[in-house]
């Protein structure tokens, strides 16, 4: 069986910072649009221009671009079917308002903000649910244009059908019925001539030539008002999927500005920029939003490649979805062991350059073996790499004190290494090894005390990659200027 190609596209409103919601979404139409050879588009949402945030589409351009979705037609890469912001579109909204307004769906309300204000307080009084009363409904077409020609300021409302009910058919949730009677009469273009989300996301998904509108559950409200304006303009619809809700990391709600807040504290996010900042890998990224709203197991780790082999609409599902930061941290650490060698030396360059450290390449791809293990973030390479590209080390001096010693045992113990090391014509695990553990029996001192004196004077710190390994690379030159300083320090307390 052939399978359609789609057209999908991810529109986001630039009035923030690029959510994980976006990101998600917009793999799935990536996926979607790449597994049956159709286009992926984005589209830039800023009819609601007071909430537009200088910045933000850039960051959603960039934000995809680090991804790796690269979208086939966009404000800035261009396409037939633009522009692909709508607030260079507004032409083409007011012919299409004009149709509706022609064709009896759509009419002029001239009521103004305190008149609307007022009836919404006598609605709330009576325990009804906020609407629009209707008044404009009712006006004379003849006496609309009047008004409009006079200089009048009006908005359009879509003349949702009063009776009856309305089918949305959500592809993953199936047929959602609506009384008519619940509905209003929603605003389609405001008194600045900017169309509502409303009325330009639907015009544009039928422009562009969308198939399937993928997007937050959040618009399952206006699911049926969305539906009403296809019909009315009777376009072909498209498949409507509504995805999971994302639920805070307890599964108690949803993310709050709070727990957004909280999960920086902790090192994570929600915000695509901080989760490139914070080391976070887009495979990890990726991998872990999803299977927050795709029917995998949960633990599957994947390529982009692999999810488009095993991608398909009918596995999405509708379940809420907690957010678990370890899950992330899980699947960030098991892509960067997936990596190449070069792929991931290449990758954490930037964060040892931007701390000013001078990498020697062939030193960084020496101890990718050694640290990659240890990574969960990308800038965890700095708490386990970054002695190897300084000249000295600056270990606290109550670090080399070894435990149960004092200084000047520990003195003893790093004069003793240096002897045995200085005595080695290379610094290595096979060389090193054996006389440091024959020194450790003869002595009685037991094997982490010797060591970690070692660890903390050649490498400045307590926690490290295995010790003679590091050694190795520091250079045998290196390591014994290194003891030999902290035998001062330790000599010195
Ligand atoms: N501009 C809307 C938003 O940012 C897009 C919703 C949709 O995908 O239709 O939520």
């Amino acid at each position: 069986m052939s399978i359609k190609p789609a057209r999908t596209r991810i529109a986001p409103s630039p009035t923030g910072h690029m959510h994980l919601g976006t990101a998600r979404t917009a793999l799935y139409d990536y996926l979607l649009a790449k597994k049956t050879g159709g286009q992926f588009i984005l589209r830039i949402e800023d009819t609601d221009v007071s909430r537009t945030v200088p910045g933000a589409e850039q960051e959603i351009i960039d934000g995809l671009r680090w991804l790796g979705l690269s979208y086939d037609e966009g404000p800035d890469v261009g396409g037939p079917y633009g522009p692909y912001r709508q607030t260079d579109r507004r032409e083409i909204y007011h012919t299409h308002i004009n149709t509706l307004v022609n064709g009896g769906h759509a009419y002029p309300c001239f009521c103004t903000p305190e008149r609307l204000e007022s009836v919404r307080q006598e609605q709330q009084k009576r325990k009804e649910n906020p609407h629009y009363d209707g008044t404009c409904r009712m006006l004379a077409p003849d006496e609309a244009a009047r008004r409009i020609a006079t200089g009048e300021k009006y908005i359009v409302r879509f003349k949702m059908p009063r009776e009856g009910i309305t089918i949305a058919h959500d592809h993953l949730r199936g047929d959602i019925k609506t009384e008519n009677s619940q509905l209003n009469d929603y605003v389609l273009l405001k008194t600045d001539g900017l169309p509502t989300y409303h009325l330009a996301a639907i015009v544009d998904d039928h422009e562009m030539g969308i198939t399937h509108i993928v997007r937050g559950s959040e618009w399952l409200g206006t699911f049926p008002l969305h539906v009403n304006i296809v019909r009315a303009f009777g376009w072909e619809e498209p498949i409507w999927i509504h995805l999971s809700v994302f639920l805070k990391p307890s599964g108690k709600g949803k993310m709050s500005k709070r727990d957004a807040v909280d999960a920086i504290k902790d090192g994570h996010s929600i915000f695509v920029k901080d989760l490139q900042e914070l080391g976070f890998t887009p495979e990890g990224v990726l991998n872990w939003s999803a299977l927050m709203g795709w029917g995998v197991a949960e633990d599957d780790v994947m390529t982009v490649d692999q999810m488009l082999e095993r991608f398909t609409i009918d596995s999405l599902t509708p379940s809420p979805a907690a957010i678990n930061f370890q899950k992330l941290d899980h699947f960030n650490a098991t892509h960067i062991r997936l990596f190449t060698t070069d792929d991931l030396a290449a990758r954490i360059k930037p964060y040892f350059t931007r701390e000013g450290l001078n990498v020697n390449d062939a030193v960084l791809l020496k101890i990718i073996p050694l640290i990659r293990e240890r990574l969960v973030t990308l800038d965890d390479c700095l708490a386990f790499g970054s002695f190897f590209f300084k000249d000295d080390v600056t270990p606290a001096p109550e670090d080399l004190v070894a435990k149960g010693l004092d200084a000047k045992q520990s003195a003893q113990i790093a004069q003793r290494a240096y002897q045995i090391l200085a005595g080695q014509p290379t610094i290595s695990h096979e060389s090193c090894e054996p006389p440091l553990r024959a020194y450790v029996e003869e002595s009685g001192l037991n094997a982490n005390q010797v060591f970690g004196i070692l660890r903390v004077a050649t490498t400045g710190q307590k926690v490290s990659p295995p010790l003679f390994e590091s050694m190795e690379i520091i250079g045998r030159e290196k390591c014994l200027q290194r003891i030999q300083n902290a035998i001062e320090i330790l000599e010195k307390m």
